[in-house]
C-alpha cells in the first residue's frame, strides 16, 4: 500500500515523499482510511510505530477540506485537540505537527504546565486550528476562557494509559464535559486495562479498534 491508496490527497502524499517516507507503517495503513472516513478509533500502538502521523495526517486533511468549505474560525476556537500526558510528549507531537503541516494554512500550538500561562493565553487569542495540550494546563486555560471548544471537530487522546497512570482522570472528566459531543475521537494507548475500556465507553462512539 502507498499513502495515496489510503485516501490522502496529493499535497500530503508529495510532502511525505519529500520527507523520504516510502510507505505507510502498519498502524498508518489501518488507521488513516478509517480516520478519513470520520470513524472513532481506539488504537493499540507504542512509540516508534508511526502513530503520530497516523492521527495527524488524516486530521490535517479534514481541516483542509473544512477550510475549503469555508468554515470560519474565530479567535480562541480550536478545531483539533490533541491531549497528551507530558510536556515532553506535547513538544514532540507539536514538532511532528509542524513537520507535517508545513506549507498548509493551518496553525498549531502546544500548551503545558510548568511554564508561565500568560504567553499561552496571548498565543491562543490569535486562534489555533490544532492545539496540543497536557490535561491540567488545558483545563486552567479553559476555565480562564482562553480557549473555546465550540468549533472542535476532533479529539485525540495520545498515550491514554499514561494519562490515567499519572492521575489525570478528574482533569480528563472535566475536559470531556467541556467538549462538543458531536466530534471524532481517536484514542491511542500502549495497553488496554479495564480503566481504559471504561474511558473508551465514555469518550468514543462505536469505535473501530486497531491493534497494529
Ligand atoms: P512515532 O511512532 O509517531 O513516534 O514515529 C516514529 C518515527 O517514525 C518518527 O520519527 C516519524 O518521523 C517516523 N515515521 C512515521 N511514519 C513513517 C513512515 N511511514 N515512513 C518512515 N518514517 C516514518
Amino acid at each position: 500500500a502507498d499513502f495515496a491508496s489510503l485516501g490522502l490527497d496529493n499535497a500530503l502524499c508529495l510532502m511525505l515523499q519529500q520527507r523520504g517516507y516510502q510507505q505507510p507503517t502498519t498502524v498508518q495503513q489501518q488507521a488513516i482510511p478509517a480516520a478519513l472516513a470520520g470513524r472513532d478509533l481506539t488504537v493499540a500502538a507504542s512509540t516508534g510505530s508511526g502513530k503520530t502521523a497516523a492521527f495527524v495526517l488524516p486530521l490535517l486533511q479534514q481541516l483542509m477540506v473544512a477550510s475549503r468549505q469555508g468554515v470560519t474560525v474565530g479567535s480562541n476556537r480550536v478545531r483539533v485537540l490533541i491531549v497528551v500526558p507530558t510536556r515532553e510528549l506535547a513538544e514532540q507531537v507539536a514538532t511532528s505537527v509542524l513537520h507535517y503541516r508545513e506549507g498548509l494554512p493551518l496553525r498549531s500550538y502546544a500548551v503545558y504546565g510548568g511554564v508561565s500561562i500568560n504567553p499561552q493565553m496571548m498565543a491562543l487569542r490569535k486562534g489555533m486550528d490544532i492545539l496540543i495540550a497536557t490535561p491540567g494546563r488545558l483545563l486552567d486555560l479553559y476555565r480562564q476562557n482562553a480557549v473555546v471548544f465550540d468549533q472542535l471537530s476532533a479529539l485525540v487522546l495520545d498515550e491514554a494509559d499514561r494519562m490515567l497512570d499519572l492521575g489525570f482522570t478528574d482533569e480528563l472528566d472535566d475536559l470531556l464535559c467541556a467538549l462538543p459531543r458531536k466530534r471524532q475521537t481517536l484514542l491511542f494507548s500502549a495497553t488496554f486495562s479495564d480503566r481504559i475500556r471504561t474511558m473508551i465507553s465514555h469518550v468514543a462512539r462505536d469505535p473501530l479498534s486497531i491493534d497494529a
